[in-house]
């Protein structure tokens, strides 16, 4: 693991001030294989560390599961609209933590994010094959043959998608679909609705690779992945 300067570390993992975080260390209360470091600028292994005698639990890596609600941008920053780094409360939010991919505004449902630059790029990458499972609410039932031409492959004006899997879960004049992909192109699966005929009246995203929507994380909150979660994903 990549090595860190102490008063940094305590800072990142307590909340502290750099100052007050250096202050600390020169009282001698940070210990490394159980010795004072009375240097703030030292480089040390964040997993050696102890604060007032406790592990300070420090993870390389952030991974967070929120549920994204309508009407917040999936963006770091916005000048005029919410975004979901936003909603990350801050003990839990670290430097570098981007979500992975993107949902649209008025899309719902589970979003990673994470500081884990080379797994977003793994979970991203249309070679990976890692399933995003939506349900769609449809303005009216897709025209007859709707769950070949995904299986098939749909075929949009500017590029044909990858296979994917419809399955209908609510029968009715405004049905509810289920939707596999396993590719993320801007409003891919609005449009390739739109291409069966009927539009997407609301998109929650319930499934990201092995990873599920929690049925008690209510809509604008986030918690850290659980260890089995991760474990799933890694
Ligand atoms: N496909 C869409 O059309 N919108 C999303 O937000 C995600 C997938």
């Amino acid at each position: 693991m990549a090595l860190m300067r102490l008063d940094k570390l305590l800072a990142l993992q307590t909340g502290m001030t750099r100052r007050e975080a250096a202050a600390c260390v020169r009282q001698g209360a940070a210990c490394l294989q159980g010795q004072p470091v009375r240097n703030p600028a030292q480089r040390v292994d964040p997993r050696a560390v102890t604060l007032n005698g406790k592990n300070l639990g420090y993870e390389e890596f952030v991974y967070l599961l929120m549920h994204k609600p309508a009407g917040v941008l999936t963006a770091a920053r916005d000048k005029k609209q919410p975004t979901v780094l936003e909603l990350v409360p801050q003990e839990l939010y670290r430097r570098g933590v981007q979500p992975v991919g993107r949902l649209d505004k008025d899309t719902t449902g589970l979003l990673l994010l994470t500081d884990d630059g080379a797994l977003a790029h793994r979970l991203l990458s249309p070679q990976h094959h890692v399933w995003k499972t939506y349900l769609a609410r449809l303005s009216a039932p897709p025209c007859p043959g709707a769950e070949e031409r995904f299986a098939a492959g749909v075929v949009l004006p500017d590029f044909t998608c990858l296979p994917a899997k419809l399955t209908l879960v609510q029968d009715g004049s405004c049905p509810v679909y289920e939707v596999r992909v396993h590719e993320g192109k801007y409003h891919q699966v609005k449009r390739m609705f739109l291409a069966q005929g009927c539009e997407v009246l609301a998109l929650q995203r319930v499934g990201f690779g092995p990873l599920r929507l929690p049925a008690d994380l209510p809509p604008g909150r986030v918690r850290p992945l659980l260890p089995e979660e991760r474990q799933a994903l890694l």
